[in-house]
């Protein structure tokens, strides 16, 4: 009876491992997905829905030098942000032709990604509590921090205490426009406000504005272009933690692109990707630690 009873046991997990070994895939659209790119996300409806489009929709800045930034001659786009976010492309089983560039401005980036209208996000964008209402993050992949730019002939702003009586420029729903308001940083009638950075830029440049504010990674980008005219002043006045948004149900997703970022962080991607973008102006960055809530 005993040695019966070892042998149906014995089968058993047998059959156990071979079921294991196989490693049979759910029933489902993950099982497409599956097939299709050779990478699941099992329980991911955004995977599911990038997986049958054959195709993975990433919202993008395109007007950020150094971050996410579109040449208007070769319409090709580069900076460290599309490298992240070909990386994670690429990891996902979606190579660079299978990547749809989607533009979207600050204040567009929650509904965008709850419409379903960008598989994920990678541009500037801040994590926070107020965020995180709406949408999830993987990251941070870096750390930010607002700051400012003025033109170079301009030695009355030095940080951002300096900022009364001066018209300050920044973007609809960015963290920066926020901060200059909460802070009261300037008088709410000096602050002038555009959908996208570069519209700020080039009122700098024809003094109708004094100081752009936003992260110093973008503003270093302008003042890189623009050497001769532009220059960063001050210390960085908040943390800004970069994340890559996606839709607020899918941790399946948010954990995946976790290990995906963790990766790149451990292997020296990261740093040769931050030193091929961004480091090239010369500053260095320290590794984010990623959080995995
Ligand atoms: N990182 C800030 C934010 O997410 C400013 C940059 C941006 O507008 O993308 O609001």
């Amino acid at each position: 009876m005993r040695m019966r009873s070892l042998v149906v046991g014995l089968l058993a997990t047998g059959l156990a491992l071979t079921a294991c070994g196989k490693e049979v895939a759910p029933s489902g659209p993950s099982t497409t997905a599956a097939a299709a790119t050779g990478v699941t996300v099992t329980g991911s409806p955004t995977f599911d829905r990038m997986t049958k489009a054959g195709k993975i929709t990433i919202g993008v800045k395109e007007d950020q030098p150094g971050l996410g930034f579109r040449d208007p001659t070769t319409n090709q786009f580069s900076g460290f942000d599309i490298e992240i976010a070909r990386l994670v492309a690429a990891k996902l089983g979606f190579d660079a032709g299978k990547i749809n560039y989607k533009v979207v401005q600050s204040a567009g980036r929650e509904q965008a990604i709850i419409n379903g209208d960008v598989d994920i996000y990678v541009g500037t964008y801040t994590i926070n509590d107020k965020r995180k209402q709406q949408v999830s993050f993987a990251g941070p992949y870096f750390i930010a921090g607002q700051s400012l730019l003025v033109r170079k002939d301009d030695s009355s702003i030095t940080g951002k205490d300096t900022l009364k009586g001066k018209k300050v420029c920044s973007v609809t729903g960015s963290t920066p426009i926020g901060r200059i308001r909460d802070q009261q940083l300037t008088e709410p009638s000096n602050i002038v406000e555009f959908q996208g950075y570069s519209q700020c830029v080039d009122k700098l440049v024809a003094k109708e504005v004094d100081a752009v504010t936003t992260d110093d990674a973008i503003l270093k980008g302008y003042a890189a272009q623009q050497n001769d005219l532009l220059k960063v002043v001050g210390e960085p006045f908040s943390k800004e933690p970069y994340g890559i948004g996606l839709a607020k149900d899918d941790k399946a997703l948010r954990d995946k692109i976790n290990d995906i970022l963790q990766g790149a962080l451990d292997d020296g991607t990261w740093q040769s990707t931050y030193d091929s973008t961004l480091g090239k102006s010369g500053s260095t960055a320290t590794k984010p630690t990623l959080d995995r809530y």
